[in-house]
């Protein structure tokens, strides 16, 4: 009986010593981190760093003991009493995000809603029993208020008078298929709409990360838009590292470190107000270290100076390719500000070659319209639109389901 008693005593001992000293090397890790070399990586705290294991609480607790030489004396002789696990620090959750395909789909609801008066108006003024010139105006007036722009207006009013005139007696059916294959004639069905993410070519000779820069005016939607990307393509199932390359605006890099950080996705950031292009350089070679399937640089969008935004976007797409090839340069538009909107498409499309168009608060507005308009403008198709500020409201732009929620099915 004493000697079990003694045993006991010793154990008590023994892991109290233990829990002690665990303790201590926690705090010791505790301490603030030194102040970050420029330009920074962050990843998400539970992530290990690259090229380093992963080392659980368990690993930390044995080379404690190691280290220090504890003696296994008489406790490893008794029965242990349960040791209760030193609690591992809580890792942010990293969510799953919902798939892309059909999600045009899910969100046409939101579509349909802004969108009526182009869709629903274009069907209640064919249906009229005497399409006569006044009527036709009416449907010209509709598609020019959705911002379709004159061109491509008078081009779909053409279409539709012949079609119209030689079908003679309409049912609303043939009316509705009529409209619609129209309006996709319209957008186009043929254009690929695929954001480029395919690996490039590095300067010597090595597979690198497709690389995409997203740049697009303040406040139209570029760092959430890149944020939301960046969950496209995880739920895509590619791995993705984000730059944080729109050094100008102060909150721009925490923003974009919280989207990634919610999909386990690192971030390069710089200083505040520093170069963007080193930035983005950095960026693309963290994401080649990793092995990483994509790098996404959010740009600054200051379009007051346009010599300036001209230097500093051509500069960011020069020095990333100093890697290799841009795959993909999406233009985010706020679909919201019309005319505006292709007045910034025209500056950018001079100062770097625009590849993609995000169209984002289609939510919003009923100037869906701006789609065809602004394809027209670039000669590039508009490849997600925003629907939200949701999460995973940022869908790919499937033309067919657009139209299907503009006119009904
Ligand atoms: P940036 O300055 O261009 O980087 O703009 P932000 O990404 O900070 O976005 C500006 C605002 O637009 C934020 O409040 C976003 O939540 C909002 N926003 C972005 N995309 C959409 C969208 O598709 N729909 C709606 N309703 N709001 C959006």
């Amino acid at each position: 009986m004493e000697i079990v008693i003694l045993a006991v005593v010793i154990a008590v001992v023994a892991l109290g010593a233990i829990s002690g000293l665990v303790v201590s090397s926690r705090r010791k890790k505790q301490l603030p981190p030194p102040p970050p070399t420029t330009p920074s990586v962050t990843a998400p705290p539970a992530e290990p760093q690259v090229g380093e294991d992963a080392e659980t609480p368990r690993d930390e607790e044995r080379r404690t003991i190691e280290e220090v030489g504890l003696p296994d004396s008489g406790a490893t002789l008794v029965e242990e009493p349960p040791v209760a696990e030193p609690e591992a620090p809580a890792a942010p959750e990293v969510e799953v995000p919902e798939p892309t395909a059909g999600r045009l789909v899910r969100l046409r609801a939101r579509l349909s809603r802004s969108q009526n008066s182009l869709g629903k108006g274009l069907l209640t003024l064919l249906s009229r029993e005497h399409l006569d010139e006044d009527t036709w105006e009416e449907i010209e007036d509709t598609l020019l208020t959705a911002d379709v722009g004159v061109q491509p207006t008078q081009e779909l009013v053409e279409r539709l008078r012949e079609r119209v005139r030689v079908l003679g007696t309409r049912t609303p059916e043939e009316l509705r298929g009529l409209l619609r294959e129209e309006l996709l004639h319209l957008i186009g069905t043929e254009a690929d709409r695929a954001v480029n993410t395919e690996n490039g070519l590095g300067a010597n000779g090595q597979e690198i990360p497709g690389v995409v820069m997203v740049v697009g005016v303040n406040g139209t939607g570029k760092t959430t838009t890149t944020g939301k990307l960046a969950r496209v393509l995880v739920a895509d199932g590619k791995s993705v590292v984000l730059g944080a390359a729109d050094t100008f605006r102060a909150a721009a890099a925490d923003q974009l470190q919280t989207w990634g950080e919610r999909v386990g996705a690192r971030t390069v950031r710089g200083p505040e107000g520093g170069d963007p292009a080193s930035v983005a350089y950095d960026a693309v070679k963290e994401g080649i270290s990793e092995g990483a399937d994509v790098v996404l640089i959010d740009t600054a969008g200051r379009l007051h100076t346009k010599t300036g935004l001209m230097d500093e976007l051509g500069k960011v797409k020069r020095v990333v390719e100093k890697h290799g090839p841009v795959g993909e340069v999406l233009l985010v538009l706020d679909a919201t500000t019309g005319q505006n909107g292709l007045v910034q498409a025209r500056v950018f499309a001079e100062v770097v070659d625009i590849t993609g168009v995000v169209l984002t608060k289609l939510d919003g507005t009923a100037k869906g319209g701006i789609i065809v308009a602004v394809q027209r403008e670039l000669g590039v198709p508009v490849k997600l639109v925003g629907l939200g500020e949701g999460a995973d409201d940022l869908a790919p732009f499937e033309p067919e389901a657009f139209v299907d929620a503009l006119i009904g099915d």
